[in-house]
């Protein structure tokens, strides 16, 4: 079947104003549009409103990386739901490695987090993956079980379609090993047939499943033509035009 296909960069703390704007407009200029295919930046939530002014009428969507999950109040530091959805995000990134494993989020709090963005319409991209150590000792399936479930924990059906999973093995991120494109679909096999046991065959074969963990322009094509793969979320390489665009527009 035709999934929507997202091909998405994460910007993580990097990047002045002047130069996240130029990144922008050199990446608008350059997309080529491809039939079913959305293309994000999850960019820092200082540029949030100016990137996305900058967005408007182009192929490109934005997303911020993390938000907490209340509305308002004594949060020193974090950014709300509604504060994403007033500088127009369309997209959240909820719990990516790094805000698991340095800021020590937990599947409760991805889950609450899924929910304030679903409250708000925003598109949660919800981040699994599993660590070298838990791949070694044979427990991705584990691993993978626990964060899907726990991010979906009563999330309901109809809400499904705005959301997309990014499988990022820890091991993969940054490090410049990438997952085989084997490796990578079997994961997001395992991912589907999780989200099926939840949703069934409708929604899980409709969900788009993401790689990431040290995409680059020479090996998105491998990873692109696994049937299960159905986008990428790139971190280093979507900090340049030149290594970005050959991504997107494979
Ligand atoms: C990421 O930050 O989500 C990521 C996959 O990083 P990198 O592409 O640099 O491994």
């Amino acid at each position: 079947m035709k999934r929507r296909e997202i091909f998405a960069g994460n910007w993580k703390m990097h990047k002045t104003y002047q130069d996240a704007m130029e990144l922008v407009k050199g990446l608008s200029a350059g997309i080529k549009k491809a039939e079913g295919r959305e293309y994000v930046v999850f960019v820092p939530a200082p540029y949030l409103r100016d990137v996305t002014s900058l967005c408007a009428d182009t192929l490109l969507a934005v997303g911020a990386q993390n938000m907490y999950y209340e509305n308002q109040g004594a949060f020193t530091g974090e950014i709300s739901p509604l504060m994403v959805k007033d500088c127009k995000a369309a997209f959240i990134l909820i719990g990516h490695s790094e805000r698991r494993h340095i800021f020590h989020e937990t599947d409760e709090d991805v889950n609450k987090k899924v929910k304030a963005a679903l409250v708000h319409g925003l598109q949660p991209m919800i981040c699994v993956g599993e660590l070298l150590e838990e791949r070694e000792n044979s427990e991705t399936l584990k691993v993978l079980e626990r964060q899907v479930k726990g991010a979906f924990m009563n999330i309901d059906k109809s809400d499904m379609p705005k959301i997309s999973i990014a499988y990022e093995p820890v091991w993969a991120i940054g490090t410049g090993k990438v997952a085989t494109p084997e490796m990578a679909d079997e994961a997001h096999v395992s991912i589907r047939n999780i989200v099926k046991g939840l949703y069934g065959s409708d929604i899980s074969d409709a969900l788009p499943i993401l790689y990431g963990g040290s995409v680059k322009p020479d090996n998105i094509a491998g990873l692109y033509k696994m049937n299960n793969i159905d986008g990428v979320l790139v971190g280093g390489a979507s900090l340049e035009l030149k290594d970005f665009l050959p991504i997107v527009n494979v």
